[in-house]
């Protein structure tokens, strides 16, 4: 099934920037695609725009039939930037906890869904820990959790290894192709711009080339998972 496609995509900048042009892309189920490029080529606006946080400028846009708009409304789409943005007076289960409490989920089944994802990240035992008491790598996990507390079926993920020490990164992305393995629905879209991490995490590699009037190809990864 045919998650986001894109048909000949387009944002230009209010102050007149071509970000992106012509995208044409369908984006399969249950892919982990890493998109990568030279910096600057557009990959964070194409994310902004799946996600609803920019408008398109040109061209279509649709996720499950749907606009970004309303995809991410119904929490069918969540993201995960580089900062990770935690509340610093919050502990880490009402962090995790936000997304539903947006959503008037009951307090109870809140914390059902908070204990999931912490057991999924690894971080059962962090619940009641500020931000200030976590590593980077422990408070990347947090928002990951978050992410993943309404069980999206698109996950967004801009750069999000790129503030971490080399041996966290390997950690944090073998539990999150764990994560991604167990659940046969989910999506991935992934930017880095690193070459060895999208070879390792993507089932395919979304490639952009730089220049406005660029087109997108999607190449597949036989990456060989267990
Ligand atoms: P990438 O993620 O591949 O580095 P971006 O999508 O961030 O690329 O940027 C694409 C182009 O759009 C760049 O030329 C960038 O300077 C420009 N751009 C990004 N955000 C804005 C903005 N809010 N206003 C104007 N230009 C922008
Ligand atoms: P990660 O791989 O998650 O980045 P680290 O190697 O940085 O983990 O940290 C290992 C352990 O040290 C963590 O599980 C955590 O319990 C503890 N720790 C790290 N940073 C802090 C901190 N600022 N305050 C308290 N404990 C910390």
């Amino acid at each position: 099934e045919v998650l986001v496609k894109m048909n000949r995509l387009g944002k230009v900048y209010p102050n007149g920037t071509v970000a992106v042009r012509n995208v044409n892309m369908d984006i399969p189920e249950g892919e982990f695609i890493c998109f990568v490029g030279p910096s600057g080529c557009g990959k964070s606006t194409v994310f902004k725009m799946i996600t609803g946080l920019e408008e398109a400028t040109e061209g279509e846009i649709e996720i499950f039939g749907k606009s970004p708009a309303n995809a991410r409304k119904e929490n069918e789409v969540a993201f995960v930037f580089q900062d990770h943005t935690l509340l610093p007076w919050r502990k880490v289960k009402d962090n995790v906890a936000l997304p539903l409490e947006l959503k008037g989920v009951s307090k109870e089944k809140r914390y059902e869904e908070v204990d999931r994802v912490l057991e999924l990240v690894g971080l059962a035992h962090t619940k009641d820990m500020l931000q200030r008491e976590l590593s980077g790598g422990m408070k990347m996990r947090v928002s990951i959790a978050r992410a993943l507390v309404t069980r999206p079926k698109l996950l967004l993920m801009d750069e999000p290894f790129g503030a971490l020490d080399e041996i966290t990164r390997q950690s944090l992305q073998q539990e999150l192709l764990k994560i991604w393995q167990q659940d046969p629905k989910m999506t991935v879209l992934f930017i880095t711009h690193n070459v060895f991490e999208a070879v390792y995490l993507s089932s395919k590699l979304a490639v952009m080339t730089p220049g406005p009037g660029k087109v997108s190809s999607i190449l597949d990864i036989d990456a060989g998972y267990p």
